[in-house]
């Protein structure tokens, strides 16, 4: 039996099992994906890194919790200094003042594997139930890669750390609630939790300059709105690499658009309108040389639970986190690991 299984390996749930491995406790990570870091997700396309969900790190509210030194320190991440513009509903681009950015050169999921540095990592993994053990709990899920042997059918665990969106998790904590009525609190809790949706459109131009009109430098540039119907973000994502490639483009949609299109099974044609709709700023924007587009049902934490972790005192080796408790962005990820982490161990005394 591990001490403790940590369900998904995003932000939250790599910071809350790399703190409890360094305390000493016996950790297990299990994710559904084939990659690390949940929406810190790097696309490759051959030698082409493109970070198609978070975009950078800010300078943390909480230094004492910042990963950022380390980060910096082991080049992992460095600043990143892109030209930028507020776009208005009505098109119109407006130069703001820069702030201060840091992305990753390899591209963000590198940030996921500095985190799980020595930890065991199921990947593949999809967990569907928890079943309460006399000490501790059962994992039930699915494997769903291809490995031989394929790994166990359950996990056991004195404690679980369920590190999922929130509208993921109501259905596993739901699980475990059949068994614990207590539990059935955490779930009304987490039904007050909602997420916007986003589409995101990554465009590569080959070789050519990819410049805005208004751009006054070289290095790249990003551009964002809160009142655009359609446009979320967008920024020249190449200019983060070291050597780039090709000028690559990685545009976000608002929250209106992607709750449009969100069940259509091929996002081709929502792609191409994004493209369409950026072209206002550059008509070469609607033309790439390719393009994929990406569909992410639970993107930016609309309302988050406003707590810093999920927890019920009666059953404490069960615990929730993620962005959606509090920030809803990296910071809160990170801050609500830490807090998981500690309550953890807390509870395995
Ligand atoms: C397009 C986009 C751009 C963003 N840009 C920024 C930015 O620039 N700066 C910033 O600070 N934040 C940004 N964010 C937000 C930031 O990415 C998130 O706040 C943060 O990554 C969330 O981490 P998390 O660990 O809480 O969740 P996630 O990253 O969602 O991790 C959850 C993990 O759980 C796994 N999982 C889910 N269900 C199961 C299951 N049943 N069994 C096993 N595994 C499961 C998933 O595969 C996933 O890996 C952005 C988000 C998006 C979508």
């Amino acid at each position: 039996m591990e001490d403790v299984v940590v369900i998904g390996a995003g932000l939250s749930g790599l910071t809350a099992a790399q703190r409890l491995h360094r305390e000493g406790y016996r950790v297990v990570v299990i994710d559904k994906s084939r990659g690390l870091g949940g929406r810190l997700a790097t696309r490759r396309l051959g030698s082409i890194a493109i970070d198609h969900g978070c975009r950078y790190l800010q300078p943390f509210a909480d230094p004492v919790a910042s990963p950022l030194p380390a980060l910096l320190a082991a080049e992992v991440l460095r600043p990143w200094r892109p030209e930028s513009f507020e776009l208005s509903s009505d098109n119109a681009l407006t130069a703001v003042p820069p702030q201060v950015l840091y992305g990753a050169p390899q591209g963000m999921s590198a940030v996921a594997k500095t985190l799980a540095v020595d930890l065991t990592v199921q990947r593949h993994w999809l967990a569907t139930a928890l079943q309460p053990l006399p000490r501790g709990w059962r994992i039930e899920g699915q494997f769903l890669g291809e490995a031989q042997p394929t790994p166990p059918e359950t996990f056991e665990a004195r404690a679980v750390i369920v590190a999922i969106p929130a509208p993921q998790a109501i259905a596993l904590i739901g699980t475990a609630a059949q068994h614990h009525p207590e539990l059935r609190e955490l779930c009304h809790q987490l039904q007050d939790v909602t997420f916007e949706a986003v589409i995101t459109v990554m465009a590569g131009y080959g070789n050519q300059a990819a410049r805005l009109p208004n751009q006054q430098g070289t290095e790249g540039w990003m551009v964002a709105s809160d009142t655009h119907p359609t446009l979320r973000w967008l920024a020249l994502d190449s200019s983060k690499r070291t050597t780039p490639q090709d000028s690559v483009v990685v545009l976000h949609s608002s929250a209106a658009f992607a709750a449009e299109v969100l069940e259509q099974s091929d996002l081709e044609p929502a792609g191409k309108t994004l493209l369409t709709a950026a072209a206002s700023l550059g008509d070469w924007l609607s033309s790439p040389q390719w393009m994929q587009v990406h569909r992410w049902r639970y993107g930016f934490v609309r309302r988050a639970l406003g707590r810093d972790i999920l927890s019920h005192a009666a059953i404490p080796t069960l615990v929730g986190c993620g962005d959606w408790c509090q920030g809803g962005n990296a910071e809160g990820a990170i801050a609500a690991g830490n807090r998981a982490a500690v309550a953890t161990a807390r509870a395995l005394g």
